[in-house]
C-alpha cells in the first residue's frame, strides 16, 4: 500500500470511530448502569473474562433492582462479546460499551458495541460503571493529528521521543560525561574547559545521532520537531547544526523545559502547544487556500455534493475535500420513470419524500448511505486521494457552514 492509500484508510478510520464515538456520547442511563471496558493489546481474554465475572457477582449488592438487573445484563452481553476473541485482542486493543440506554417513552434499549483496533493503542485496562459510557480516551485518540519529534536535552542528560496525536512516547535517552564546571587540583584552567568543551561538543553529537537514528527514517512523515532543554543548551545544540540538515529544516520551535528526563518530554509537549496546535492544521490551512484560490481564480475547483460527485465520477478530482464536522446522510430516490436523484440530508432527520426534478413524480427510497462513505467510495474507486478538513480555523470553518463541507481541488477543468 502506498502511504497515501494508508492515510485515506487511516483517515476513513478515523472518521467511523468518530461517528460511533458520537452515537455513544448521546446516550444515557437511568442509573449507573453504562459498562465501559478499555482491553489493551497485552491483556489477557480471560483475565478480562474473569474481571467481568466478578463484577457480576459484586453487582448482586446494588440496591435497586432496575440498575442492578441493567449492569448484570450489561455484563452478560459484555462476556458474550469477549467469546470472539482467543487469548489477547486483536492490535491496539479493544473497548467494548454496554448497557440500557434511555430511549423515548421512559423505555429502555440495551445497546453494545465493540470497537476493534482503534488508532492508537490502549495504554492500560479500565473498567468503567456510569450513567454515560467513558469515551474521552477515545476521543484523544482523535483529537488531534499530527506526528512530532521530541528533544530535551541538557549538558548531562537528554531524552528523544514521539508525539503521536496527544500521546507523548520516550524512545530512548543518553547520558553525558560532561564534569562539572569544577576543575580538580593540578589541572590547569585551559586545559580543563578545553575538555569540557570537547566533552559538551561530543555529547550534543551523541544526541544529535540518537534524533537522527529515530527522526530521519520518518522525515517526510513527520510535521515537526519540539527542542527542550534549559538555556543556552538547546540554543548551542540548535546553532551548533549538530542535527541532520533536512530535520533542523522542521524544528518548530525551542521551550524553556526544567527536566530533561522522561518527564521533560511531557513539559516540552506543554510548553509547545501553541506551535503544536498551529502546525497541527497547516497542511488543512494549505489544502484551503489552495481549494478558495482555484474557486477564485480558475475554474480547478468543485464544491456541493452534486457537482464533487460527477467531477469525481468523471475522474477530474485530484484531491477530494470533506469537512471533518459532515455529518450528512445522502439519499437515493428513483421516479417511476427511471430518473434517478440525491438529496443530501441532516443524519439525524428522518427520510424526506421527494418529487422528481424532472417529471415530477413521486421517487422512491433506493438507499440512504452516510455522505463521506458514499463519497469516499467513488473517489477509492477513482484513485482520488479524500483529505479531511478540521473546522478549527476560519477557512475551514467557512468551507464546513457555506459550502457544505464538500469540494474539491481539480485536475482540469470540466464545467461541472
Ligand atoms: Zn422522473
Amino acid at each position: 500500500m502506498s502511504t497515501e492509500t494508508e492515510k485515506t484508510n487511516d483517515d476513513r478510520r478515523k472518521y467511523e470511530f468518530r461517528k460511533v464515538i458520537e452515537e455513544l456520547q448521546e446516550y444515557e442511563g437511568s442509573g449507573t448502569q453504562l459498562v465501559t471496558i478499555y482491553i489493551p493489546e497485552d491483556k489477557q481474554i480471560a483475565d478480562v473474562v474473569a474481571h467481568v465475572t466478578q463484577e457480576h457477582s459484586e453487582a448482586a449488592n446494588i440496591k435497586s433492582k432496575q440498575t442492578r438487573t441493567n449492569v448484570q445484563d450489561a455484563l452478560t452481553s459484555i462476556k458474550d462479546r469477549l467469546r470472539y476473541y482467543d487469548t489477547f485482542p486483536p492490535e491496539n486493543g479493544i473497548v467494548i460499551f454496554s448497557g440500557a440506554v434511555d430511549s423515548s417513552g421512559g423505555r429502555t434499549e440495551m445497546v453494545t458495541k465493540t470497537l476493534e483496533s482503534p488508532p492508537d493503542p490502549i495504554e492500560s485496562f479500565r473498567y468503567h460503571c456510569d450513567s454515560n459510557f467513558l469515551t474521552e480516551p477515545l476521543e484523544h485518540m482523535l483529537a488531534d493529528k499530527g506526528l512530532f519529534g521530541l528533544i530535551v536535552l541538557d549538558r548531562r542528560e537528554a531524552n528523544v521521543g514521539w508525539l503521536k496525536g496527544k500521546r507523548v512516547e520516550p524512545v530512548k535517552s543518553a547520558s553525558s560525561l560532561v564534569p562539572g564546571k569544577q576543575r580538580k587540583g593540578g589541572q590547569s584552567a585551559q586545559r580543563f574547559a578545553r575538555l569540557r568543551l570537547e566533552a559538551i561538543d561530543n555529547f550534543y553529537q551523541e544526541v544529535a545521532e540518537m534524533a537522527n537514528d529515530l527522526f530521519v527514517p520518518k522525515r517526510h512523515e513527520i510535521d515537526g520537531i519540539l527542542v527542550g532543554g534549559p538555556s543556552p543548551t538547546k540554543d548551542e545544540f540548535l546553532d551548533g547544526d549538530y542535527l541532520h540538515h533536512e530535520l533542523q529544516d522542521t524544528v518548530l520551535g525551542k521551550f524553556d523545559v526544567s527536566y530533561t528526563d522522561e518527564s521533560g518530554l511531557y513539559d516540552l509537549v506543554d510548553a509547545g502547544q501553541e506551535a503544536l496546535s498551529d502546525q497541527a492544521i497547516v497542511e488543512d490551512k494549505n489544502q484551503m487556500e489552495e481549494f478558495f484560490e482555484n474557486l477564485h481564480t480558475g475554474e480547478k475547483a468543485t464544491y456541493g455534493f452534486e457537482q464533487t460527485r460527477r467531477n469525481l465520477i468523471m475522474g477530474s478530482v485530484d484531491r477530494l475535500l470533506l469537512s471533518e464536522d459532515l455529518r450528512s446522510d445522502v439519499v437515493i430516490y428513483e421516479c417511476p420513470n427511471g430518473h434517478e436523484e440525491y438529496e443530501v440530508i441532516d443524519s439525524r432527520h428522518t427520510t424526506p419524500d421527494h418529487e422528481c426534478s424532472e417529471c415530477r413524480e413521486e421517487g422512491e427510497v433506493q438507499d440512504r448511505e452516510d455522505v463521506i462513505e458514499h463519497l469516499m467510495g467513488i473517489a477509492e474507486q477513482r484513485g482520488t486521494e479524500t483529505i479531511f478538513i478540521s473546522t478549527d480555523f476560519e477557512k475551514g470553518e467557512q468551507f464546513h457552514d457555506a459550502f457544505g463541507g464538500i469540494g474539491g481541488i481539480l485536475r482540469y477543468s470540466t464545467g461541472v
